[in-house]
């Protein structure tokens, strides 16, 4: 699958956003080894404490349906810059998804401009169950 084509999914998954409190949406598009894409999308709570971000969302919901292998990862948002995950987005998915993985990044109207950084980048020396350094770089 081509990036530009994972980006416009995440694209349109920040439209189905829930985020009457922040007015700001972020979509994720997670691509699985088969192919299969998992969309997510933030879901925002009167407690903002229990907002989901797009990128749990997604993980959250291709790991319901028995996914847990995933070659990249896009993210678009309604903002001005590029939405690069929260830290807690870049634990969780270094639990299913190794340091090599692409993240791609971009405005919803600016997918052109995506950037790219790997997982490892994101998130280096990540705590994991395997908690050697060479494992998680
Ligand atoms: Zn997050």
């Amino acid at each position: 699958m081509e990036m530009r084509e994972l980006l416009r999914e995440a694209a349109e998954a920040a439209s189905q956003a829930y985020c009457p409190y922040s007015n700001y949406r972020v979509g994720a598009a997670l691509l699985a080894t088969d192919g299969r894409v998992f969309r997510g999308c933030n879901v925002e709570n009167a407690s903002y404490g229990l907002t989901n971000c797009a990128e749990r969302t997604a993980l959250f919901a291709a790991v319901a349906q028995g996914h847990r292998s995933f070659t990249a990862l896009a993210i678009a948002s309604s903002g001005d810059e590029p939405p690069f995950p929260c830290g807690a987005c870049r634990q969780v998915l270094v639990e299913f998804c190794g340091p090599a993985l692409p993240v791609w990044v971009a405005a919803h109207d600016r997918l052109d401009d995506a950037e790219c950084v790997t997982l490892g980048e994101l998130l280096p020396h990540a705590f994991t169950m395997n908690n050697s350094p060479e494992d998680n770089q």
